[in-house]
């Protein structure tokens, strides 16, 4: 008889079945999806045999013609079944949930199939079997076929409709599939001894299976829980169906950071263990040492995490702590995107327990704004620099200028870089920001007009954290050999609101351009964020006094009696001092008796553009041009 190929099949069928029950599940619409499609297509194949057994038996041997008919619609119908299963499982995740037209594709494809069906129970079929060739006509196998081919057609215009919003391989899985069932069908048209149809969509079924619903993506190996893939596609499901969840995340920090690999892995399968332990929700090893539990509703979110076994300052008898993340509702986030970028900023906080409220949620939009300001101001040129002179006191001039960074908005106004350079520091954008600060300070210096007005040196600051994402040295090079200028016309200020991570590579760096005839000094001294190793370990030559730690000399005897010994100490080291934030006369006087080199304020000059800086040098400085 001809079911062979049924057979085989109904066995592929079968084992991805099991290997799909066996595996853990998350509740996502596509995985149910598939599930009722291999449902569909397990009993399309069983009612494929059987109706082949049937026929040959009614045509050959007398047995029940209504039976058999019975059989063979059912057979057709479950054919029908599992073409609008795929449909569903294809159109589900592309359509958009919210809109009228979509509900009404939705509600109108729900309606026509369960209209073909009853038609296709209704209506006369007729079954012929002769040599291997068995086959069911008749008005209800034409309405099969015909729906079979508006649902095939259907989802293979979907999925070329929306092709722009699938990753690549889910395009090629569903057309491949659609594909390999339209192959068959007409084969099976032409040459009716060949009963491919079953065949197929089992076939169809195993490229789902591997290509889309694989397990391997969605199962971490070393501790059984689900992957940042599962989280994604979780994520991405809830949003799109407009369900909340509430989220606890725990981050493991291993106090050194030499600890031996077995511990940590023990410590990694133990954190996993405890969040499996805190109930029948799924949890998510998200990264290395990053792990998170979801939950429908806040309270039970809140009710579990305080079971949780890992303690502030440590895990168990294990050498690390935990960075705890909590989100009592996803609807504070506006989609998926929003919610990722909220989890990776403050996973990285220092902060033990960070608990997602409006206003931490704000914050994030706005440092996503500070974001998107920078980049525009790079793409259409408006990062512009500043500078402010400072006083000489030795040489009773202003020979050295602070270079400071602003960005202009496209409504004129100006941006100063306490709103930006933080957010910079941490995005890597400091990295073109300071490129472009650079070079337009090189650009100015190649005019030679500051120079002629008695200008000797221009301060650039840079970021402690540009050393962890480049070799600055590159591109100060370059720069001054592009425009011609001298090293020793640019002294570099560190500044330490971001630290540096690897002071190693930093110290390397510096000592190649301290060879190339460049200086550096140390900016916020006083502040608490200037480390004792910069003065002592780093070839640093000025030391610049915050304008906090400066007005603090004025108003507090015991930092008056702090840095006066600061400054005895530094200049004993051989090291020269830049005192900032001088706004008034009287300051002036007391810092030159205290033996400072430079002074800088708004007592002199605020920091002003070039045109501006060129005009104070040439009056104060009492050049005549
Ligand atoms: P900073 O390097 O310590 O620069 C001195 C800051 O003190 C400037 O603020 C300046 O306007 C301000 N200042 C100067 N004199 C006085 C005064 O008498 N009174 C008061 N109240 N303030 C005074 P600004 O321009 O807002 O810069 C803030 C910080 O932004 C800088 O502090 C520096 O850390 C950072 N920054 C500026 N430009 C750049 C840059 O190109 N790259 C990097 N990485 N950081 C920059
Ligand atoms: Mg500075
Ligand atoms: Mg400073």
């Amino acid at each position: 008889m001809n079911i062979e190929l049924q057979c085989c099949a109904l066995f592929i069928v079968f084992t991805i079945f099991v290997m799909f029950m066996r595996e853990k599940k998350l509740d996502l619409m596509n995985r149910k999806l598939f599930f009722h499609a291999l449902c569909a297509c397990f009993g399309c194949l069983i009612f494929d045999i059987l109706s082949v057994i049937l026929i040959n038996l009614a045509v050959h041997q007398g047995f029940s013609p209504i039976i058999t008919s019975i059989v063979c619609k059912l057979y057709i119908m479950l054919l029908t079944l599992q073409g609008f299963c795929g449909y569903v499982y294809a159109s589900t995740s592309l359509l958009p949930v919210d809109k009228t037209w979509a509900k009404v594709v939705k509600t109108l494809s729900y309606v026509i199939f369960i209209a073909g069906e009853i038609l296709m129970f209704v209506l006369p079929i007729g079954y012929e079997a002769y040599d291997r060739v068995v086959y069911s006509y008749g008005p209800s196998t034409s309405v099969a076929y015909v729906l079979s081919a508006v649902y095939i057609i259907s989802t293979i215009l979907t999925t070329i409709a929306y092709r722009k919003q699938m990753p690549g391989r889910r395009l090629v899985a569903m057309l491949l599939w659609q594909g390999i069932w339209l192959l068959a069908a007409a084969i099976q048209f032409v040459a009716p001894q060949l009963l491919l149809m079953g065949f197929a969509s089992a076939f169809g079924m195993v490229i789902l299976y591997i290509q889309l619903e694989n397990p391997s993506e969605y199962i971490d190996a070393s501790t059984g829980l689900f992957t940042i893939n599962a989280l994604s596609a979780y994520v991405h499901d809830r949003y799109k169906f407009g369900k909340r969840f509430a989220m606890f995340t725990a981050k493991i920090h291993f106090i050194s950071n030499g600890v031996d690999y077995n511990i940590e892995q023990d410590a990694i399968i133990r954190t996993a263990r405890a969040l499996v332990a805190l109930g029948p929700e799924p949890a998510f090893r998200i990264d290395d040492d990053t792990f998170c539990v979801l939950y429908d509703d806040k309270e039970r979110m809140y009710e579990r995490a305080s079971n949780i076994k890992m303690q502030k300052d440590g895990v168990n008898d294990i050498p690390a702590k935990g960075t705890y993340l909590l989100v009592p509702d996803s609807l504070l986030m506006n989609g998926p995107d929003e919610f990722f970028r909220f989890l990776h900023t403050y996973l990285e906080s220092d902060a033990e327990i960070v608990e997602a409220d409006k206003e931490l949620v704000e914050k994030l939009r706005e440092q996503n704004r500070v974001k998107e300001l920078i980049d525009e101001a790079l793409s259409e040129d408006r990062v512009e620099v500043f500078y402010q002179p400072f006083y000489n006191v030795r040489e009773s001039c202003f020979d050295v200028a602070e270079a400071l960074v602003r960005i202009r908005q496209k409504n004129g106004e100006l941006v100063p870089p306490g709103v930006f350079i933080p957010v910079a520091e941490k995005s890597g954008q400091i990295i073109p920001l300071g490129i472009r600060v650079f070079e337009k300070v090189c650009e100015f210096l190649s005019k030679g007009e500051a120079i002629k007005y008695g200008l000797r040196q221009v301060e650039v600051n840079i970021s402690a954290a540009q050393f962890d994402y480049e070799n600055p040295a590159r591109f100060v090079l370059e720069y001054l050999d592009e425009y011609g200028v001298e090293p020793g016309c640019i002294n570099l200020e560190i500044t330490e609101t971001a630290a540096a991570r690897n002071k190693d590579f930093m110290l390397r760096s510096m000592n190649k351009l301290i060879e190339e005839g460049i200086s550096f000094s140390l900016d916020d001294f006083g502040t608490g964020r200037s480390n004792i190793d910069y003065f002592v370990n780093m070839p640093i030559k000025i030391i610049k006094f915050d304008h906090s730690f400066t007005k603090g000399f004025f108003n507090n005897v015991k930092i008056k009696h702090v840095m006066t010994g600061m400054i005895d100490i530094f200049h004993k080291m051989n090291m020269e001092i830049v005192v900032e934030g001088i706004e008034i006369e009287d300051q002036v006087g007391v810092m030159k008796d205290m033996g400072v080199e430079f002074i800088q304020g708004f007592y002199y000059s605020k920091p002003i553009p070039e045109n501006e800086l060129l005009a104070f040098l040439r009056d104060r400085n009492n050049i005549v041009s």
